[in-house]
């Protein structure tokens, strides 16, 4: 193998895992509980819809919303 298909062999993967990690969560992965979540998991806002880190995700009754403004309509 040269280097060159190395270093493709890596960027492919890279893609490949940018790409997995936006993937919209499993329902299997959102019946676990939150504390099994790293801040880099993607969960979708309740309201509209929009995926957010957990991180900036806020959390009322279960359910995780992008914002103030959607937590609250
Ligand atoms: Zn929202």
């Amino acid at each position: 193998m040269s280097p060159q298909w190395i270093v493709i062999g890596v960027l492919i993967a890279l893609v490949y895992f940018i790409f997995i990690k936006k993937k919209p969560l499993s329902s299997e992965r959102k019946t676990k509980k939150n504390d099994t979540l790293s801040g880099d998991d993607m969960v979708e806002c309740k309201k509209c819809g929009t995926y957010i880190t957990l991180d900036d995700a806020l959390l009322k009754e279960g359910h995780y919303f992008c914002s103030n403004e959607c937590l609250k309509a």
